[in-house]
């Protein structure tokens, strides 16, 4: 396992990985772009060797990024009223559209970059029925390989189960994948928060062995690609994106000891999303805990850590 977190990109994403080192990270997941706008941000050719020469020098790796969380891919494709919440619309968007041109970005920046993939929530349908939004996901993924060649993947994130939204079954996972048709580029992403906030019980005794092997089964555990480890400030089954610090959730610390000596994870980039005992993200004490919690899940499955 090579644990790792999600950082702040603020101020030159070349920033990223200073901070990441500052809290013991072996892998990282950075935001490419601004969080709250689909303006791209316009990173500079010095600021992206800065970003490889530090990566390169601190042996940080894989590095993944999050994609912007405006993008759905299953949103109808025509244009809908938009303005400022709570307002009369001001003007109408394509968020589909929208979707596809910065996922395109997203491949386009990763490639410069040199990561490994982008992490994105599939979608939700928006008032459609799943299979139309399913065929949308995966043409908009498509096209995005397409326009924007390369070696950059694209991993699919399960979501916790909220509302509409797509992923939160491996079965509807598999339905993605099987769409776009380019299965040299895509993967999967996994978060145990929005696994067990959708009903897979991956804290039980034996839950994350019986979880994978669904996995396996479903999708080919050779496509999981990344781990968001996080707990869970919401009950199991409640659908609900709702992340807690190592071991003070709902998942708890013998939910965590099990998930991380799973033998079928030991190989993965393993990134923390958690709030933070102060609230500033992922922080040395949650590092501790997941390595302390690996350790500990290994020794109660008669094994030691290796790597
Ligand atoms: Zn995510
Ligand atoms: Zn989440």
């Amino acid at each position: 396992m090579r644990f790792g977190a999600h950082v702040s990109a603020s101020g030159g994403i070349s920033k990223s990985i200073g901070r990441g080192v500052a809290i013991g990270c072996e892998s990282l997941q950075i935001f490419t772009h601004n969080p709250r706008t689909w303006r791209p941000i316009n990173h500079t050719d010095a600021e992206i060797a800065a970003f490889r020469e530090e990566a390169a020098a601190a042996g940080i790796g894989p590095i993944v990024s999050h994609g912007l969380y405006l993008m759905n891919l299953g949103a109808p494709d025509r244009d809908v009223p938009s303005g400022p919440p709570g307002k009369p619309a001001t003007s109408s968007r394509n968020i589909y559209r929208l979707s596809v041109t910065s996922l395109i970005q997203h491949l386009e920046i990763g490639e410069r970059l040199g990561l490994a993939g982008v992490i994105l929530h599939v979608g939700s349908s928006k008032g459609s029925t799943p299979e139309e939004s399913i065929g949308r996901i995966a043409g908009g993924i498509a096209e995005a390989f397409a326009t924007a060649p390369g070696s950059c993947q694209i991993y699919l994130e399960n979501t916790a189960g909220a509302g509409d939204t797509i992923g939160r079954t491996f079965g509807q996972l598999k339905d993605v994948w099987d769409r776009v048709g380019n299965p040299e580029r895509l993967g999967v992403c996994l978060d145990t928060q929005h696994l067990f906030a959708s009903g897979y019980p991956i804290h039980e005794p034996g839950g994350i062995d019986a979880v994978l092997e669904d996995f396996d089964t479903t999708l080919g555990i050779d496509q999981l690609r990344c781990l968001h480890l996080n707990d869970s400030m919401t009950d199991f089954g409640s659908n609900r994106d709702r992340h807690e610090n190592l071991g003070d959730g709902k998942i708890g610390p013998e939910g965590m000891r099990s998930i991380l000596g799973a033998p079928a994870l030991q190989d993965l980039p393993v990134i923390l999303e958690v709030p933070g005992l102060e609230g500033d993200g992922p922080d040395l004490e949650n590092m501790r805990r997941a390595r302390e919690f690996r350790a500990e899940g290994l020794r109660a499955r008669g094994g030691t850590v290796t790597a």
